[in-house]
């Protein structure tokens, strides 16, 4: 499971910024996850769960923030949502436009640590 290895990524790096901040437990760790990124949020959870055992992270909440994939139309100077699955079209000027703004996320934008 690809979510397993996201997970495991997930629990180390929080681990290290904790260990960075004096502290071996986290409580919690929030992460970006784009609409994009290929990841299933469900698998994402169940797959932290089982990362987290033995870790500094034994307790810790994963907290999941959807972020919207968006691109980008050059002729209406204005982003649009390209919704789920993705078309790659301005519902605007019905133009196609592949300048992907945002949806790819995948990273770690906070962690609480237990001092
Ligand atoms: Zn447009």
């Amino acid at each position: 499971m690809h979510e397993l290895s996201i997970a495991t990524a997930i629990v180390e790096q929080a681990g290290e910024i904790a260990r960075a901040d004096g502290s071996d437990r986290v409580s919690s760790v929030t992460v970006r996850v784009g609409e994009l990124a290929g990841v299933v949020p469900d698998a994402l959870h169940f797959a932290f769960e089982v990362a987290r055992e033995g870790t500094p992270l034994a307790g810790a909440r994963l907290v999941v923030e959807p972020v919207t994939a968006r691109a980008w139309c050059g002729g209406c100077a204005e982003e649009f949502t390209l919704g789920m699955p993705p078309f790659f079209w301005c519902p605007h000027c019905d133009r196609p436009s592949q300048e992907l703004r945002s949806g790819r996320e995948l990273e770690i934008t906070g962690v609480e640590a237990v001092l």
